[in-house]
């Protein structure tokens, strides 16, 4: 994994010793030497992450820091501050000002890189999220997500054997969290997949003689409902080896003990922030996906998902060798329809055809709205007699009854319905698709309100 860094630094002795470090594990360097260079230099370079010393003349790297959380277009950059070992209290300023994480001179190398590593591979999926967020917003689907999220009440799960050390943390963490405690780590994957809400982060208080906490973090980053909930681990000072193997597995951050409340409140509230952050972003996308693939005036599947499903479909069915049809369904003289009672009285007909559809179809079916009053059923494990039976419980559905389009006003509407199945190994998705609309266009021709069956 690579990724562009910008070190800043008023000290050019430390920029060139990081500048060294990086460049010697493949990292692109950019570098710059106070504040107002730094803030310039995120805008020309874009960085993936950014190294910020906290002592510097001039704007210094809690502002600096500040600067960049406060803006929509930089706000995403994970920010490490590098503080002196002598300023306890700069991490917390540090973390407090947005910072991501933060190192200590003099910065030992295996923490820096696991440190990075694990901020760049976060980066690199909220980038993703963000693309795609923002292509939602670009064609006006989805509202701006990069609201800043609360990191106050967080749902957090706390594991730890010792009754006295839970007692402690839970404590410190209760201010301002609903903390969860579990002391039996063989019930924890359990918990924290069912939970509802979801746990917002998982707190490991890794105690190598009652229970091994790296199986458990494996498996709560193998398991589909905790894959993506951010774990922090509680370490001691001598327990570099498992704190890497952690970082490495995916654990988001850590503690050293003995347990510094400040800090752990700062990381705590951090790791809370961006996953809220990173699960905004996601249902962003989700919702655009499903803008993308509905029609807004039935809520039925638009042409472009049912194009590009029933490609999936059909090699899928061919595979198989299982029964796939399709009916091409339109409604016969809309277009009189819209000018006799109007436009809106058109639409209404066609809300209420759609749910017509719906109520004559499994679940399994396939309903989409693909042109004005035009619409496709795809009834997949369905032969042709099957699918007529359909066709012509729909068809007599919408003769049946007439459809409501005012208080006291109804109108008979009909629907003619071209039929096809799937053919042969050739088969393809125009020759199905036009194979439906030249029977329906028989079924036109033939006088309306029925169904024609596709030759084969
Ligand atoms: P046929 O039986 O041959 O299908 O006749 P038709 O009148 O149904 O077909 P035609 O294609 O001539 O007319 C379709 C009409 O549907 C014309 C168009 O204005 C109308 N239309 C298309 N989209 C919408 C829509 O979203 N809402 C409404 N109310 N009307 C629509
Ligand atoms: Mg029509
Ligand atoms: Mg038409």
């Amino acid at each position: 994994m690579t990724a562009r860094v910008l070190v800043v630094d008023d000290i050019l002795a430390n920029v060139r010793l990081l500048e060294a470090k990086l460049s010697a594990e493949y990292f692109e360097v950019v570098t710059a030497m106070n504040g107002l260079d730094a803030l310039e230099a995120i805008h020309r370079t874009k960085p993936d992450i950014i190294l910020l010393d906290v002592m510097m003349p001039g704007i210094d790297g809690i502002e600096v820091c500040k600067r960049i959380k406060a803006n929509p277009a930089t706000q995403h950059i994970p920010v490490v501050m590098v503080t002196a070992l002598d300023q306890p209290e700069d991490r917390v300023r540090g973390l407090e000002a947005g910072a991501d994480d933060f190192l200590t001179k003099p910065v030992n190398d295996i923490s820096l890189f696991c440190r990075i590593k694990s901020l760049v591979r976060l980066k690199m999926l909220t980038d993703e999220l963000r693309i795609r967020a923002e292509t939602g917003d670009v064609v006006g689907l989805v509202a701006k997500s990069a609201v800043q999220q609360s990191d106050h009440h967080g749902n957090v799960l706390l594991v730890d054997t010792k009754s006295s050390s839970a007692d402690r943390v839970s404590g410190f963490l209760s201010e301002k969290h609903n903390v969860h405690h579990v002391s039996d780590p063989a019930q924890v994957v359990e918990i924290a997949a069912n939970a509802n809400p979801p746990f917002e982060l998982i707190v490991i208080s890794l105690d190598e003689t009652k229970f091994d906490g790296l199986r458990l973090c494996s498996q709560l980053r193998s398991f589909e409902g905790t894959r993506q909930t951010p774990i922090l681990i509680l370490v001691d000072q001598d327990d570099q080896p498992r704190l890497l193997r952690a970082l490495d597995m995916g654990v988001n951050d850590y503690l050293m003990r003995p347990i510094d409340q400040q800090e752990l409140m700062a990381r705590v509230a951090t790791q809370v922030k961006r996953w809220r952050y990173t699960e905004q972003l996601r249902m962003n996308v989700k919702t655009s996906i499903e803008l993308a693939i509905t029609d807004s005036l039935t809520g039925l599947n638009n042409r472009r998902y049912l194009e590009s499903h029933l490609g999936h479909l059909i090699e899928h069915f061919i595979n198989r060798g299982k029964p796939l049809s399709i009916l091409a369904i339109d409604v016969d003289f809309f277009k009189q329809i819209n000018d006799t009672y109007g436009h809106d009285a058109g639409d209404r007909v066609l809300q209420e055809l759609a749910a017509r559809i719906k109520t004559s179809t499994r679940t399994i079916d396939l309903c989409c709205r693909t042109g004005g009053e035009e619409f496709v059923l795809v009834l997949p494990n369905t032969g042709s007699d099957a699918a007529e039976n359909t066709a012509q419980r729909l068809r007599k559905s919408v003769a049946n009854k007439p459809f409501l389009i005012g208080p006291q006003q109804s109108v008979s509407v009909t629907v003619s319905i071209g039929l096809a199945g799937l053919g042969s190994a050739t088969d393809t998705l125009d020759l199905f698709m036009k194979r439906a609309d030249s029977a329906l266009y028989t079924a036109k021709r033939e006088g309306r309100n029925r169904v024609v069956q596709a030759a084969a």
